[in-house]
């Protein structure tokens, strides 16, 4: 497949907003793509050369890509500058700014491929003017569509506008014509959340390729995560409900027999998959970000651990050297400024709680129920200077559950986390197998979790924040693959947290408003779109009916609480969950 003939799909995809037809345009796409082009094509789809989990950045920013399309068809940087600044697109600009050159060839997608996948390879010294080369070598070689995504694509900027769910979609439809496979393809890409990799098992060998897809040390499974349940009671309900029991009493035994709940304490430090290999470590954030330079003291841990090869779920918390107290996210995470992280190991000394095995010795766990995971977990690690196994209850108590969970609120945790003990590992947010237990509803009035939202677009401050070039910023929640607004936040933001955002969002300014921002009401028309990449924690005095946010809900008194950099927008609260949210807040007024 020529990489021309792939333009104009991102053309016919760039253009339209409706999902289905995305989906549909897609599963053409990946039809005619043979089988060694089409993981390389998914990863190119999304902007890039590898998997998302993998750490490789082309690292070309605007001011180098303008002196690369200058040079690649003989006209000053100016002119480029002037073209850029009609739309605000750098690919638009390399499109108009396009002449065709004596090195036009039709070029093969994979040949494409490989010279994007060499760009990014470049570092070192002298390396920026090697990729304005290779670069303008690139712009010359292909035709005006293709250069404008040529262009797109090491800025980092390339937004088709759909997510990694609808290539699953797609791939359902490549093989069955409709969306019948879409459970079975997003169960192996929660275990290898590498879209190429499933892409080219399926292409190859049909829905059976999945059966190939294991979990393997070194690449990142999905993340299990916590639903919300308002109360202990509930929780038990739902959560230990057997066909052949009724509820009560507490359990006699940590074997598994359903029916009851493990229930752990719930840190608020930053949650860390390990993967060890014969003395090697990785880690993984939840959004599948590889963390590995954050945690070196993790290089010692082979004397813990009784494997050779293991993967394991944690939470790491800083822990106070003098009082050994637990050290909150927002101070932990100074760590994550890479210059720091030696100065830290020492000031803030991190522990990680294991809660999880997902993979040991050539074994994949996450189809054993948890209390055999928990056994083999207990044989695995041996609690020492920086791993510590989490403590836990096994109960069917509602009375146990909130006397456990009231324990951990004062000793100044942020409540616990109750987990299905017959349950496999799932990951995502699914089953109820996960249950997060902060504060139960109703007790004090108000909201009692936070909510995490993107930022959608900001506008310029009035008298003193005038001077930090923004003054409010519009958030959204999920719904599908799509985003609708919140609220506006002015609130809960310092001096130097402004010019901060300022200019993090100047980096993702959108030249018009993003196709995934729908219903957005004109009171809330931002004065600068930006592209949905930022996630906000966001707190609220109460829920209540709106008529002009798109999510038919909005927060009154809404302020921050913190950026999530560990979230990504995929992960934000959904218009689903803001309306139990709000329907649990009526049944506690009521
Ligand atoms: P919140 O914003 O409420 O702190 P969250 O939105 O980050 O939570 P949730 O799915 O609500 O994510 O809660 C799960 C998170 O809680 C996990 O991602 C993990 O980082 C953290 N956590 C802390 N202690 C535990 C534990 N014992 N078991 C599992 N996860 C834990």
């Amino acid at each position: 497949m020529t990489f021309s003939a792939l333009a104009i799909y991102f053309k016919k995809l760039e253009g339209t907003p409706s999902r289905n037809t995305m989906t549909e345009i897609l599963a053409q796409l990946f039809r005619q793509a043979s089988k060694d082009e089409i993981g390389k094509i998914c990863y190119l789809l999304q902007g890039r050369v590898v998997p998302l989990y993998e750490a490789l950045e082309f690292g070309v920013a605007d001011k180098f890509m303008i002196r690369a399309i200058a040079q690649a068809y003989g006209v000053e940087a100016p002119r480029v500058m002037k073209e850029f600044k009609k739309t605000g697109d750098l690919g638009i600009a390399a499109e108009n700014c396009y002449h065709v050159s004596k090195h036009y060839n039709k070029q093969h997608v994979l040949s494409i491929y490989n010279s994007l996948y060499d760009l990014a390879k470049e570092s070192g010294i002298g390396s920026q003017e090697k990729k304005i080369t290779l670069l303008a070598e690139l712009l010359q070689s292909v035709d005006a569509l293709s250069a404008r995504y040529i262009a797109l694509i090491p800025l980092d900027k390339l937004r088709l506008g759909f997510s990694d769910m609808t290539m699953l979609d797609s791939l359902s439809w490549m093989l069955s014509g409709d969306k019948s496979h879409r459970e079975e393809l997003e169960r192996a890409y929660n275990v290898r959340p590498d879209i190429g990799y499933i892409a080219s098992a399926v292409k190859e060998h049909g829905i059976s390729g999945l059966s190939h897809v294991k979990a393997r040390v070194g690449a990142p499974i999905l993340a299990a995560l916590c639903q919300r349940i308002p109360t202990a009671d509930e929780m038990i309900k739902k959560m230990c409900r057997r066909p052949d029991q009724s509820v009560g009493g507490r359990a006699s035994s940590t074997e598994a027999s359903g029916g009851e709940v493990a229930v752990e304490p719930k840190y608020d430090g930053v949650r860390c998959q390990i993967h060890f290999k014969h003395g090697e470590v990785k880690t993984f954030s939840r959004n599948l970000e590889n963390t590995t330079a954050m945690f070196p003291e993790l290089t010692e841990i082979a004397k813990e651990l009784k494997a050779n090869e293991v993967i394991l779920d944690s939470e790491a918390i800083g822990v106070d050297p003098r009082t050994q107290k637990f050290i909150p996210f927002q101070e932990t995470m100074t760590r994550k400024r890479k210059h720091n992280i030696e100065a830290t190991r020492t000031s803030v000394p991190l522990k990680f709680y294991v809660f999880d095995i997902l993979y040991k010795d050539g074994k994949d766990l996450l189809s054993e129920p948890l209390s055999a995971r928990r056994k083999i977990l207990e044989h695995t690690v041996r609690p020492g200077k920086i791993l510590m196994l989490s403590p836990q209850i096994i109960t069917s108590s509602a009375v146990e559950l909130r006397q456990y969970h009231d324990e951990q609120l004062k000793i100044g945790l942020e409540g616990a986390v109750v987990k299905k003990w017959d349950s496999p590992y799932e990951p995502g947010r699914r089953n109820f197998s996960w249950v997060k237990f902060k504060e139960e509803e109703g007790k004090t009035g108000k909201l009692t979790d936070t909510i995490d939202a993107v930022i959608m677009g900001y506008s310029r401050g009035e008298g003193k924040r005038s001077g930090f070039g923004i003054g409010m910023f519009l958030v959204g929640v999920r719904k599908k693959d799509t985003f609708v607004t919140l609220t506006k936040i002015g609130t809960g933001v310092s001096d130097e947290l402004w010019k901060d955002f300022h200019g993090q969002l100047e980096k993702i300014k959108a030249a018009k408003q993003p196709k995934e921002y729908v219903g957005v009401n004109k009171l809330f028309t931002p004065d600068v779109w930006v592209s949905p990449e930022i996630v906000v924690e966001i707190a609220g005095d109460d829920l209540t009916k709106s008529s002009t946010h798109g999510a038919g809900i909005a927060v009154r008194f809404p302020r921050l609480v913190r950026i999530r950099t560990d979230k990504s927008p995929g992960e934000v609260t959904t218009v689903k969950e803001i309306q139990s949210m709000f329907a649990n807040q009526k049944q506690s007024h009521s």
